[in-house]
Order: structure tokens, then sequence, then C-alpha cells
């Protein structure tokens, strides 16, 4: 069924720019349109962390039922996202080709709207209600530096996906930024080589005893960036460095594959007298729900009632419920409707899209049931 209110909001939404770190005015307009549902709405401090012109927004509107639920999706867009034009062809919008459509992630922003509009409208009982609209999604998890002791749910849906609606996120790859740098001792490389301390042998000697590439079905690693802090032929090297990175779904495997990324770079500088510092950075911690999980039992009911076909797959990339999961509320990813995001192929099936703002008022409607047994 046609939903107009969702298109005009949608087309509202994406004619504010907002690329990553300034979503100010896209704050401003979803602020008003929170407070005039009843919620009380905050921004959080994530702008200055990361540089940006504006924090998560937090909106909390409390209920009538014991109990909260936790819904989120993202404000910012990629880069190529300003004055966006939306086209309609064949029940499937699309940007007029010059830029993203932004259905990354303003479909999520409207499906909660939605969402939320309805089931207040509907005059039922409802839980205390619990909206993040992060800044940054797309560059640094501005959710990172959400403060979490404002929530009370112990679950939440994060409309940020790709694909059809019905289709759910049930985990994804947790990922490490890791550095290596290496200290040798520099030498006339002609008179007295046998003096220094090759820092660029032991960069090789561990890029190449490190495991990369594809690791097994769920890790992966990566060291694309080697440099020296030498530019003469005439001298050894006394300085390198190495900028690499591992996810993995397992968050054992990822834990056992640092820990040999530790040993082997301090073996193999030990072995040249060289010293090493390593900087080994969490970006995102992995994240998993279980098939029998409420949020995905749940889910599978509200999609049986609203005959939407059901589906549940492993993402490949982070997304902001890797974060809100690693803070202790777990969280599955739901799709919107829309493909080919961050290109300007980008576009969304507009049946799909108006189905996930019913979706998401049954899922808080389920909810609140769940609460009243
Ligand atoms: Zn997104």
């Amino acid at each position: 069924m046609r939903n107009d209110r969702m298109l005009e909001e949608f087309i509202e939404l994406v004619s504010i720019d907002a690329v990553s770190g300034q979503e100010l005015e896209i704050a401003k307009r979803l602020t008003a349109k929170l407070e005039e549902l009843g919620f009380t709405v905050t921004m959080d401090k994530a702008g200055e962390v990361f540089s940006g012109n504006c924090g998560n927004l937090t909106a909390i509107r409390e209920g009538e039922l014991d109990g909260a639920l936790f819904l989120s999706s993202h404000m910012d867009r990629m880069p190529n996202g300003f004055g966006i034009k939306p086209v309609e062809k064949d029940g499937v919008l699309c940007s007029d080709g010059t830029t993203i459509l932004a259905a990354d992630d303003i479909s999520g922003v409207c499906t909660i709207l939605e969402g939320v509009r309805r089931a207040i409208a509907s005059g039922k009982p409802l839980p205390r209600l619990e909206i993040l609209f992060s800044v940054q999604e797309e560059t640094n998890f501005g959710s990172k530096a959400a403060d979490y002791s404002v929530f009370q749910a112990k679950m939440g849906y994060v409309f940020d996906a790709a694909g059809p609606t019905g289709q759910f996120i049930n985990g994804a790859p947790g990922g490490y930024d890791l550095d290596v740098y290496i200290t040798g001792k520099a030498a006339h490389a002609g008179s007295a080589p046998e003096k220094g301390i090759n820092a660029a042998k032991v960069l090789c000697d561990i890029v190449s005893s490190l495991p990369q590439g594809r690791i097994d079905a769920e890790t992966t690693a990566n060291y694309p960036i080697l440099s020296t802090g030498t530019t003469a032929r005439n001298v050894i090297c006394d300085q390198a460095h190495i900028a690499g990175e591992a996810r993995s779904r397992d968050p054992k495997k990822l834990a056992d594959y640092i820990e040999r990324f530790k040993t082997t770079c301090q073996d193999i500088a030990q072995r040249h007298g060289a010293g090493v510092e390593l900087k080994i950075v969490e970006e995102y911690p992995a994240f998993l729900v279980e098939e029998d999980h409420p949020l995905l039992t749940m889910a599978k009911q509200v999609c049986g009632r609203l005959a939407i076909p059901f589906t549940v797959i492993a993402g490949g990339g982070a997304m902001d419920a890797n974060i809100y999961t690693g803070k202790g509320i777990p969280c599955v990813g739901v799709a919107t409707g829309y493909t080919k995001n961050h290109t300007r192929e980008e576009q969304m099936v507009l049946a799909d899209f108006f189905k996930a703002g019913a979706l998401c008022e049954a899922l808080i409607e389920d909810f609140a049931e769940s609460l009243k047994k």
C-alpha cells in the first residue's frame, strides 16, 4: 500500500545535505519532529569528539508499560549526497543519476518516525521508546561517543541495511587497526653495515610471516601500508612502519589473531635486535545475535503476520549494531528496501520502504505485548 506521508518525509529529509560530520541541519529538523511526537531530545558530545558540527540525537519517550525498546538509524550519508533530487519510476525511487539517493540511511530514519508515529496514534499502551539517531556512521562511528547510561533497553533494532524489507542482519565482523613501529639503527651502508640494524628487513620479515588475506571463512587481515623513515640509499634503515587491519565475525578467532600478531612482531624484532612498538586499536567489536534471541523470534512473528518474507543473514561490514551490542544493547540490523547504496545507482523499492514503516510499528506493538505477559 502506498504511503505518501513516508515518501514526502523521505524527500524532505534527503533534500537536507548531511555528509558525515555535518549533520546539524537534519538533526534540527528531526529534533522538531521527535518533540512533536512527545520525545525528549538531547544531543551528546560526539560532534566534539569526532570534529563534526553535530552530536548523536537521543530521543526518549516514556511509556505506559514497564520495559524499553531501542531503535536506531544514522543521520549522515556519503559525500556524494548534496542536492539529491529523487526520481520515481515504476515503483522504484532513485536519484537523478548525479548523486547517491541517501536511502542509506534516511529510509531508516523515516521508518522509525513512521513506526513510532503509528504506534502512538494507535492509542495502545507502549513501552518506553529510546531512539538514537547517530552521526558519522559512515566514517568514525559517532555512536561510540553516545552516553549509554541514559538507555534502559535490553535490545534494539537498527534500521540500516540494504536488501528487501523482512531481511535482518544478525552479525557483523569486529575489526582492529594494527600498527607496527620498528626502530633499527642507522649506519653507513658501504663502510659499516654490520654496525646497523635494518628496520626495513624487520618490516619485510614481519609482513611475510603474518597470516593475511582470507585466514578462514570468518577472518581476514591486510597490511597494505608499508613505509620506512629513510630516504638515502647508502644508510641502513633505522625506522619502519606497517599499517594494517584484521577483522573476524568470531571474537575468539579475532583475539587469537591479535595474539599471534603481537608475538610474531615481537619475536622477529627481537631476533634482529630491533625495537618494536605495537598499536592495537579495536575499531568496532564483532556482534552475533542468535536466531532464537527475542529480537529475531519477534521479527519472524511480525513478518509472518504482515506477510513479509523473513530472512536472516550475517553482514560483511561493521554497523552501529556492532557498537550498541558491544555497549550492552544487543541489536540486529533491519533492511528497508534499498540496494546499491554508496553509489549513484542507489535505489529503493517503494513498496518495501512503505512495508518497513508498518514493520517498525508492528515490532513496537509485539514488544509491548511481550511486556504484558
Ligand atoms: Zn548506513
